[in-house]
């Protein structure tokens, strides 16, 4: 049984061609996990939805129920063999003070997955990873003054650099502002307090209409406690052990399922 239909479940899939598989993923939408927030980038959704479609080949060999939140008594109900729990990660909430009246406060998948901003745009990221490089694209293609701040040492850092090369020109080109090392202190009424990571020195970045937080990426396990509890065997794999690329995700639930 697999939990999970991004990248580590529809692997794990693949790695077992004719074995009786059952495959829970909680969106309704479709399989793909994380990269169906990618689906809304400018650059990114060619491969976006290339990766989807793979993603979509390699799940073909199982009973796909999508749309279902499966739960500890579900998943005992079945008596799987071998559980893979590849239930991936959700955005991480980073604390920061909200004055009264403070400018429109948005998470990055929310804004990729279609939330309506008012310019304009401070986008805020914390990891160097996909999501603020997307939003800020896509933000501006739309039309807002965009500021892309992070408290990475290097932008994109925590990307393929093939990637990162080419989004910093397109937003270079856009006429993205970025704004270095710095996280936010408090957001107010038009204006964002922010501190550089480094040196703790404080600014004030004035005109924020919308403030978008890519807070980083984090795990996602509540099952597997329970499920070890209850004595199933299950094997941890993909982001749900921490933030990764795809291909170490694919790498680990193919191990995992092959293992099984
Ligand atoms: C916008 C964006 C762009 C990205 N671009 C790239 C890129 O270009 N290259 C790259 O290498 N990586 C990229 N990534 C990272 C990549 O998406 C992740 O590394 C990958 O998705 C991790 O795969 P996963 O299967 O472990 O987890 P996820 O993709 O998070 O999938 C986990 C799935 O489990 C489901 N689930 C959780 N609990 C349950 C439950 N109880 N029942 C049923 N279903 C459940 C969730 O709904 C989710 O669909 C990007 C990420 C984002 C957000």
């Amino acid at each position: 049984m697999i939990v999970g239909g991004g990248p580590a479940g529809c692997a794990a899939v693949r790695a077992a061609p004719g074995a009786d598989i059952v495959l829970f993923e909680r969106s309704p939408d479709g399989l793909g996990g994380q990269w169906r927030h990618a689906l809304a980038g400018p650059s990114h959704e060619p491969i976006a939805r290339l990766t989807i479609e793979n993603l979509e080949r390699w799940a073909q060999g199982a009973d796909v129920r999508l749309g279902v939140d499966v739960t500890l008594e579900q998943i005992i109900a079945e008596q799987p063999d071998l559980v893979v729990l590849a239930s991936g990660a959700l955005e991480h909430r980073r604390p920061f003070k909200v004055s009264p009246g403070a400018s429109k406060l948005l998470d990055g998948w929310a804004v990729l997955d279609g939330a309506e901003v008012e310019g304009p745009v401070v986008v805020w990221e914390w990891g160097g990873d996909w999501t603020g490089f997307i939003a800020a694209e896509m933000l501006a293609v739309a039309g807002h003054a965009v500021r892309l701040a992070s408290s990475s040492a290097a932008f994109g850092e925590g990307m393929h650099q093939y990637q990162r090369n080419l989004y910093l020109g397109r937003l270079d080109e856009l006429g993205v502002e970025l704004v270095s090392h710095v996280e936010p202190i408090r957001l107010g009424a038009g204006e964002l307090l922010v501190r550089n990571v480094f040196s703790e020195r404080e600014m004030t970045l004035d005109g924020v209409g919308t403030l978008v937080v890519v807070g980083g990426r984090e795990p996602y396990f509540p099952l597997y406690e329970p499920l070890v509890e209850a004595g199933v065997n299950v094997e941890r794999v993909g982001d749900s052990l921490g933030a990764r690329t795809t291909e170490e995700a694919v790498h680990e639930a193919t191990v995992a399922a092959l293992a099984g």
